[in-house]
This record gives C-alpha cells, sequence and structure tokens, in this order.
C-alpha cells in the first residue's frame, strides 16, 4: 500500500470563529492593486478549488456585501472581526480568497500584478512578477 499524505492548508479569520482548509494547493496567487481589493485589504488572492475546500467551523459568521453598480464582486467577511474573506464558498469551481487569510504556506507565490496603474504611490512591487496595468484581456 501507499498511503498519501495530504497535508491540509489552514486558514482563519482573525478572531478564529471562522475557520476552513484546503486540500491542495491553490490554483494560483496574484495582486489586484484596485481601490475595491485595497479598502477591503485583500490585495493579494489565491484561487481555490471549491472541491478542495472545507469549512470547519463559522458559516453562520460569514456576512455578503454587496456593491452597487458598476461594481458586481461580491465579497465576504467575518460579521465579528471584519476579516476580509473574498468570495469563500461560492458556487464558482474556483474561487478567490486574500491569502491573508491562510495559515499555512500556501505552496505558491505571487504570479502577477493587475490594475498596477491604481496603484497608490507608497505601495513598492517587490517582487519580479509581471505587472497589468487593468485586467488582462
Ligand atoms: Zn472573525
Ligand atoms: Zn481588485
Amino acid at each position: 500500500f501507499f498511503i498519501y499524505r495530504i497535508n491540509m492548508i489552514k486558514g482563519s479569520c482573525c478572531c478564529g470563529v471562522i475557520k476552513f482548509e484546503i486540500s491542495t494547493v491553490p490554483d494560483m496567487m496574484g495582486t489586484c492593486h484596485c481601490s475595491r481589493c485595497r479598502k477591503l485589504g485583500s490585495s493579494t488572492i489565491v484561487f481555490i478549488k471549491k472541491e478542495s475546500f472545507n469549512l470547519i467551523q463559522g458559516k453562520e459568521f460569514i456576512e455578503i456585501y454587496k456593491p452597487e453598480s458598476p461594481f458586481s464582486y461580491v465579497r465576504t467577511f467575518c460579521r465579528k472581526c471584519g476579516t476580509a474573506l473574498g468570495e469563500i464558498g461560492s458556487e464558482s469551481e474556483s474561487f478567490p480568497v486574500p491569502v491573508n487569510c491562510l495559515d499555512d504556506d500556501p505552496g505558491l507565490r505571487n504570479q502577477f500584478h493587475v490594475f498596477v496603474s491604481s496603484k497608490p504611490v507608497w505601495y513598492e512591487i517587490a517582487d519580479s512578477a509581471p505587472q497589468y496595468q487593468e485586467n488582462p484581456a
């Protein structure tokens, strides 16, 4: 027998009422410099496969924020501590979650920067990942 041991990657909100784990390395990691992501404190995100995501506890604390038009991306956050949780628990095959929420090394590093045209002057990009002024087509 070969026994494959999967090391779960754990994640949680700041206050700890929301805990989750992912069973595979996320699909990708990227940084969005748009004002929306910046204000939510969720600029660097990982895309998590729905099938690899498991919410351990705290479903009742996940609050949904639906922005007004022209903005369309729904965001979630912890109702108790305010931690931004991206689109955690989305029905999409793969959904973004701020890498800040992870407690373990996700096994990949930042792969791109988008909306660099909206980046504030005080933020200096310190990695060599490709940069896009807007969203790449
Ligand atoms: Zn919390
Ligand atoms: Zn953004």
